[in-house]
């Protein structure tokens, strides 16, 4: 990487810049943590590249007066705009044609499904696979799978699509909101462990932005309380834990391909299991309760969520620019972490070291009191530099939505709450660090498209920005 970028540069001479001062100048005690090779090897290819740019961070710091911002009339930091990413083409072009020629397009026996959950195999092994219709689908299923029933409690995260907790809620199950980690915004494992109750049947871990959870930590919790470990996996396509892919620690794992995820067929999902107890049941709640191994009579309830051939096609090819497209994305948001670590009152995303995340979002997070203008000034400053950012993530958390509040759910009631089988009160739920996530968060667009030397300008930008309101 470094000699491809950098063929002139002299490695010895960047690793002893980079070490006396590069990456731990300016990182108050609290800040500073061990570098991983990983990160050292990330931050001294960016200052490989900084090196033929004008301001390597090192330098910038010494600087006593801050350029003048974009915002007021300063020159931009990003000068070059990102070319968007070609999500598809020829690879797709082909699976449709084959498809095209089929006499079916039935999901059952068609060859678009079974390449399709061939390559997802290859991406996520586990015995049992069934493709669907969404995400939400997918969830839908592990949820129905995992036995849980009316009155159950499923313990998640706030942030996070709505699409993680509807089949819960479809299957007479009940949400139980757990806060999370300040800057990983993934489930707090103490606090999911407080929320537990004699009800608790399954704990759904959303791997926000592809950031891997502490599975470890989650899959001993679960193990001892005899709980379900569902993975929503569906902004972490491509992603690994401790070397381990993503989606193989808890008993379910479930995946996206919505229009928005990294790799997508418009609109799909695939839910996988490798437990003799939940992965043969995976097929019949994605198919109106139908085995159609034995056929014959309907032994359990469920709705229609398959996937149909063309859709399976085009997610067949995507499947196969997966590596491509997510070793790039965790590049890149491994770089603008090292290039951003140490600014006071700027928290980066933290990944764990070891894990892989996809950075379906890169979002940092602002410490209020360390600036003399509020978030969206923030924002709008780093905007007018050509940052691509905007401010938090979902509005609320989730369960400060509307319907949640109001406990709404079916034409404005919630059966289950009105017969006693639950005492949830949403209103009363309280998640204090998701609540402040989403008030300090920003998020930077990260993307395969983009070049390492555009997110050095990012994290110029970034850098400048908080330099200049840096109370
Ligand atoms: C997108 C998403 C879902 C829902 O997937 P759909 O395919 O949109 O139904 C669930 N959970 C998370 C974390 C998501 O990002």
């Amino acid at each position: 990487m470094i000699g491809s970028n950098a063929p002139h540069l002299n490695f010895q001479i960047l690793l002893v810049s980079l070490s006396s001062e590069g990456v731990n100048a300016g990182m108050t005690p609290k800040d500073s943590y061990p570098i991983s090779r990983r990160r050292f090897l990330a931050a001294s290819s960016t200052m490989a590249l900084a090196g033929s740019l004008a301001h390597a961070p090192h330098e910038a710091a010494e600087i006593p007066s801050t350029p003048k911002l974009a915002l007021h009339g300063g020159e931009k930091a990003v000068k070059k705009s990102a070319r968007l990413p070609l999500r598809w083409g020829e690879p797709e072009r082909e699976r449709l044609n084959a498809m095209l020629g089929q006499e079916s397009l039935l999901y059952w026996k068609g060859p678009q499904t079974a390449l399709l959950l061939d390559r997802f195999r290859k991406i996520c092994p586990v015995k049992y696979a069934m493709n669907c219709s969404s995400g939400t689908a997918a969830l839908h299923i592990a949820v129905a799978a995992a036995g849980i029933g009316p009155g159950d409690e499923v313990i998640t995260a706030p942030i996070t699509d709505i699409g993680t907790v509807i089949g819960v809620i479809y299957q007479q199950g009940v949400p139980v909101f757990a806060d999370l980690g300040a800057n990983t915004y993934n489930l707090d494992v103490r606090d999911v462990e407080r929320r537990i109750t004699p009800k608790t049947k399954a704990i759904i871990a959303v791997h926000l932005a592809g950031n891997p959870c502490d599975l470890a930590a989650l899959k001993a919790v679960a193990d001892r309380q005899k709980l379900v470990l569902i993975e929503d996996c569906a902004q972490a396509w491509g992603t690994n834990y401790q070397g381990q892919p993503i989606g193989t620690v808890g008993h379910i794992a479930c995946f996206s391909l919505q229009n928005s995820k990294h790799v997508t067929c418009g609109d799909g999902g695939i839910v996988g299991a490798n437990d003799e107890r939940f992965g043969p049941l995976l097929q019949r709640f994605g198919d109106k309760g139908f085995d159609r191994e034995k056929g014959g009579l309907f032994e359990c309830f469920a709705t229609n969520y398959r996937m149909s051939e063309p859709q399976a096609a085009v997610a067949a090819a995507q499947l196969d620019r997966l590596e491509g497209i997510v070793s790039k994305r965790a590049r890149l948001g491994d770089l603008l972490t090292a290039q951003i670590s140490g600014l006071a009152g700027l928290q980066p995303h933290r990944v764990a070291s070891g894990d892989r995340c996809s950075y379906w979002f890169y979002m940092f997070r602002l410490q209020p009191s360390a600036f003399r203008c509020d978030r969206a000034e923030f924002v709008k400053a780093l905007s007018a530099e050509g940052v691509p950012a905007s401010a938090g993530y979902i509005p609320v958390p989730l369960h400060r939505n509307p319907v949640f509040l109001k406990h709404g759910f079916f034409n404005g009631r919630w059966p289950l709450r009105e017969s006693g089988l639950t005492s949830m009160d949403y209103t009363k739920v309280e998640c204090p660090e998701a609540e402040a996530i989403l008030r300090t968060g920003i998020r930077v667009t990260i993307h395969e498209a983009m070049t390492e030397e555009l997110i050095l300008s990012v994290a110029e930008g970034i850098r400048k920005v908080a330099r200049h309101y840096a109370a």
